[in-house]
C-alpha cells in the first residue's frame, strides 16, 4: 500500500469532507520552494504551506539551530523555570515590534494566541472592576478554530454548528474602499450600545476571507475610535507577521499602535509550532497584583519550548538579511508586474498585492460557494500542473516563500493565466 492509502486507513484531515475529497497526496521531502510526492511528482509551494514557510523547506540555517538547541535543551517546563532561548526571542522580537509592545507570552499555535489575547481583554477590565464583555470583531475574519477565536471568526460556514454557544461579539464591516465611512460608523455604533472590551482585527490583509486589502489610514481611523473610548486593540498578525506585508508586520505601516499582537504561522520558519501574544506594559500591570486571582492563568504544557525559540531566533535571523529583504522586494515586484499583466483580462474581475501576497478574483456568473465547482476545478488544475494553490472560492492568491526563484514564480504566474482558461 502507498501512503496515500495507507493515510486513508486511520488519519482525519483538517477542513475535509472525507467522502468527496480528493485522497491526500503523501509528501516525502521539500528543499526550498519545492515538495516532492511519494511518485517522486514536483510541486512548487506557491502558498508557503499555509502561509508558515518564508525561507523555503529544510532549511539549513533553522535546521542546524534546532539540533543545536535538541542537544542542548530540548524542553523544560516554563512555570517557575526560564531558559535563555525564550529570554533572547523575547528581547529581539520587542526591538522590531511597535515600542508600546512590552510584554510576551508563549502559546502553541494562531488560535490559542488569539484565545490569550482575548482571554486577557476581558480579564484585564475584570481586574480593573469593569463589566465588560462583547468583543468587536470583522465580517469574515478569521482568527482561528478554537473557541474564543471561532467566535471572533466571522465565516459562518465553519461555525455554524456552534452558534449560541460563542462569547458576544459585533461585527462591522471591513474598511475596503467605500466603505471605510460605514465601518467607522459601525464601530461607533457597537461602542456605543455593548460593552465592549476589545476590537481584534486582521491589520491590512484578512487572509481567509481571500485577501481582502484595506488602508492603513483606515485601520487607524478605527484604532483611535477605539483608543478615545478605552476598548483594547488586538492585531492578529498571525498570516501578516514577519515581512509578507513587504515590512516586518502589518502594524509598521500604521501610526497608531495595537494594544495586543498575536503572531505564529511563520514565526519559526515553518518549523516548530509555537505563537506569542505580546502586551502594553498597562496590560501587564493591570494583573500584577498582591492579589493572586488577578494572575493570567493561562498556559500550555510546551509553552516557550527552547526548540520552537531556537528556530524563531534562526528565523529572525534570517528576516534580517539583505538577502532575504531584497527577496520580499523582488517578489513584490514581480507581483506588481503580473498585476498589470493580468488586470485587465476578461475573466478578471479584481486583483490586489500587498508585499509578497497576489490576489485576483474571478468573474462569476452565479453566486459559488467556497466548496463550489469553481474552487475544486482550479485546485485539481494547479494540482496536475504542479503548483500548490489553494484558491478561496473564486479567488486565486499567491502567497510564495520569499526565496522562490524568478522561473519559479514566472511558472506560477502561467499557470494561473493558464487556469483563467479553464473556468
Ligand atoms: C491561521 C490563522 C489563525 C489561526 O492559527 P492556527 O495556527 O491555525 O490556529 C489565526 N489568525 C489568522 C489571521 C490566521 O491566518
Amino acid at each position: 500500500m502507498n501512503l496515500t492509502d495507507r493515510d486513508r486507513q486511520h488519519l482525519w484531515h483538517p477542513y475535509t469532507q472525507h467522502k468527496t475529497a480528493q485522497p491526500a497526496i503523501a509528501i516525502v521531502r521539500g528543499k526550498d520552494a519545492l515538495l516532492w510526492d511519494e511518485n517522486d511528482k514536483e510541486y512548487i509551494d506557491a502558498i508557503a504551506s499555509w502561509w508558515v514557510n518564508p525561507f523555503g523547506h529544510s532549511n539549513t540555517v533553522i535546521a542546524d539551530a534546532i539540533y543545536k538547541q535538541l542537544t542542548t535543551l530540548e524542553h523544560v517546563l516554563f512555570g517557575g523555570f526560564t531558559h535563555e532561548p525564550a529570554i533572547l526571542l523575547g528581547e529581539k522580537l520587542l526591538q522590531i515590534l511597535p515600542d508600546n509592545q512590552k510584554k510576551i507570552f508563549f502559546s502553541d499555535n494562531g488560535s490559542t494566541a488569539i484565545e490569550v489575547a482575548i482571554k486577557v481583554s476581558l480579564q484585564y477590565f475584570f481586574n480593573n472592576n469593569q463589566k465588560r464583555t462583547t468583543i468587536i470583531a470583522f465580517e469574515d475574519a478569521f482568527h482561528g478554530d478554537t473557541f474564543a477565536a471561532m467566535a471572533a471568526s466571522g465565516i459562518s460556514l465553519f461555525t455554524e454548528a456552534f452558534n449560541g454557544m460563542f462569547i458576544d461579539v459585533v461585527r462591522i464591516p471591513v474598511p475596503i474602499k467605500g466603505r471605510e465611512m460605514a465601518s467607522e460608523a459601525a464601530l461607533k455604533e457597537a461602542i456605543k450600545n455593548n460593552p465592549c472590551a476589545a476590537f481584534i482585527f486582521e491589520p491590512l490583509v484578512q487572509g481567509a476571507a481571500g485577501m481582502v486589502m484595506y488602508t492603513p489610514e483606515s485601520l487607524d481611523q478605527l484604532i483611535q475610535i477605539c483608543h478615545a473610548n478605552k476598548v483594547l486593540t488586538i492585531a492578529d498578525e498571525v498570516m501578516t507577521g514577519f515581512g509578507k506585508t513587504g515590512k516586518n508586520f502589518a502594524c509598521n505601516y500604521l501610526k497608531q499602535q495595537p494594544d495586543m499582537i498575536c503572531l505564529s504561522k511563520a514565526l519559526t520558519g515553518g518549523t516548530i509550532p509555537m505563537a506569542i501574544t505580546t502586551f502594553t506594559q498597562d496590560l501587564f500591570d493591570a494583573f500584577y497584583d498582591d492579589d493572586i486571582n488577578k494572575a493570567l492563568f493561562h498556559g500550555h504544557t510546551f509553552t516557550a519550548n527552547p526548540t520552537g525559540c531556537a528556530a524563531a531566533l534562526a528565523s529572525l535571523s534570517l528576516l534580517e538579511t539583505d538577502t532575504m529583504q531584497h527577496n520580499i522586494a523582488r517578489v513584490n515586484q514581480s507581483h506588481l508586474a503580473f498585476q498589470k499583466h493580468i488586470q485587465n483580462h476578461p475573466k478578471v474581475s479584481t486583483t490586489r498585492v500587498l508585499g509578497v501576497i497576489f490576489a485576483l478574483e474571478i468573474k462569476i456568473e452565479s453566486q459559488e460557494s467556497y466548496y463550489g465547482t469553481m474552487r475544486n476545478k482550479l485546485y485539481n488544475f494547479f494540482i496536475e500542473k504542479g503548483v500548490v494553490l489553494r484558491p478561496v472560492g473564486n479567488i486565486v492568491y499567491i502567497l510564495p516563500p520569499y526565496i522562490i526563484t524568478q522561473q519559479q514564480l514566472e511558472k506560477v504566474y502561467t499557470i494561473v493565466e493558464e487556469a483563467l482558461e479553464i473556468v
